[in-house]
């Protein structure tokens, strides 16, 4: 069977929807002993993850002299959570908010925190993106939770001795990916660019591709050092040479399942010859090798 395109962007939808009740699933399953940690970057960057259970993606705080500057926020549910452990770091109000994309996992509290004073920055596709938002009821996102700055290329914040440059990549895990670099303190957040260790989601429905999300790390592995923090979208802190392995590991499989696509093999026959075995330790809860084999056939056939 050869997927058609309505049916791709079907699947890709049914795929957006599920990783949001799996999150909520496994939120509701373990919310007693969930928690954020704090962990320090540098004298002035905090990377705050989830513990014991799905909080969203990876947050950043920049504190100093001259306030605080965000990047995401987390799932709504857990915005008492997170306050709480931000407040462990800082009694400052938040002056920045810096969303890296669209997703609920990252911007879930936008609301409460442009509420709360916080200017949101993003790229413009985002803010477009988040106007046609709708939830079950239809409701439309409030004003608060809409960002008052957005970029198309670039933007840099002067804060706290730091020139944070704000980047876009065209196409990776969305259409309005940010990518975050501190240049003195050489920390970089690359939102759901990269899931360190694990299979990527690449949100086609939302004009992510597989090549954009190569180009995008390739571009980034160019600008790092050996000494270069990465706060991924999720998982724990990595490295330059996590991202490299990374790429390597998707040029591999983009090449393998495009050889078999030349051979004249439906999609049926790819998935059931299984290329990504090799790749087993980088399956999740949500993206195992038949899932990331359908996301690369996605990309090699468009
Ligand atoms: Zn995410
Ligand atoms: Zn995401």
């Amino acid at each position: 069977m050869i997927l058609s395109p309505t049916l791709r962007k079907t699947l890709a939808a049914s795929i957006s929807l599920t990783f949001a009740s799996i999150a909520a699933m496994t939120f509701a399953q373990e919310e007693q002993s969930l928690s954020f940690k704090t962990e320090k970057v540098t004298d002035t960057i905090y990377m705050l993850s989830g513990q014991g259970g799905f909080t969203g993606g990876n947050v950043a705080l920049t504190v100093g002299n001259d306030g605080v500057a965000m990047i995401d926020n987390g799932l709504s549910d857990v915005l008492d959570l997170l306050k709480a452990e931000i407040a462990k770091t800082t009694d400052k109000p938040i002056d920045y908010m810096i969303n890296t994309h669209v997703h609920g996992d990252h911007i879930g509290n936008n609301h409460a925190f442009g509420e709360g004073g916080a200017r949101i920055i993003s790229h413009e596709n985002l803010r477009e993106a988040l106007s046609k938002k709708k939830d079950k009821d239809g409701n439309t996102e409030p004003k608060s939770a809409f960002p008052v700055l957005t970029f198309s290329d670039r933007m840099t914040i002067h804060i706290n001795g730091d020139a944070a440059t704000i980047m876009h990549f065209d196409s990776a895990h969305t259409d309005g990916d940010a990518v975050v670099y501190f240049k003195n303190d050489n920390v970089l957040h690359t939102g759901d660019i990269m899931f360190n260790g694990n299979f990527p989601f690449i949100d086609d429905s939302n004009g992510g591709s597989l090549d954009g999300v190569i180009r995008a790390l390739t571009a980034i592995s160019k600008m790092i050092n050996d000494d270069t923090k990465i706060i991924p979208g999720h998982g724990p802190l990595a490295n330059l040479s996590d991202v490299t392995k990374t790429v390597a590991m998707l040029e591999d499989s983009k090449s393998m399942v495009a050889k078999l696509v030349a051979d004249g093999k439906s999609d049926d026959e790819v998935l059931a010859a299984n290329p990504l075995a090799k790749y087993e330790e980088y399956s999740w809860g949500f993206i195992n090798t038949e899932r990331m084999t359908k996301q690369v056939l996605t990309g090699v056939r468009k």
